[in-house]
Formats: structure tokens, C-alpha cells, sequence
């Protein structure tokens, strides 16, 4: 299960050199952002799962 500001970390880098994402928005697709130059691309979670290589959980900032 995807939930947003996860860290998601692909298999293969995006062009701009970095490899991982963090989760924008879920839904019956996912929205990445990269975290090396900032583009948004839209994942079905069949394709993510796929392309995905690990998975960090969002951290919960609780005060
Ligand atoms: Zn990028």
C-alpha cells in the first residue's frame, strides 16, 4: 500500500540521474514527484509495483 510522502525507489533512474519518489497523491493511480529534478509522472499501482525496488514509509512528524 502506497500512501502519500512515502519514498519510493526505482529499479531504473529517471534521466536526471535520481531513482527515487515521493509519493504526491494515490488513488487508482499514483502520482510520483522526483526527488532529483522535481517532475511529476502518473503510475498505475500495477506499473509502480513493477518498476518500484524499495519502498520507505513516510515518517510521522508528531509533536
Ligand atoms: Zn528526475
Amino acid at each position: 500500500m502506497y500512501e502519500i510522502n512515502d519514498i519510493v525507489v526505482m529499479k531504473k533512474p529517471h534521466p536526471c540521474g535520481g531513482k527515487a519518489w515521493t509519493v504526491a497523491r494515490t488513488g487508482a493511480d499514483i502520482k510520483l514527484q522526483c526527488n532529483g529534478c522535481g517532475r511529476f509522472v502518473n503510475l498505475t499501482r500495477d506499473e509502480l509495483k513493477k518498476r518500484a525496488k524499495t519502498v520507505e514509509k513516510a515518517v510521522e512528524e508528531n509533536e
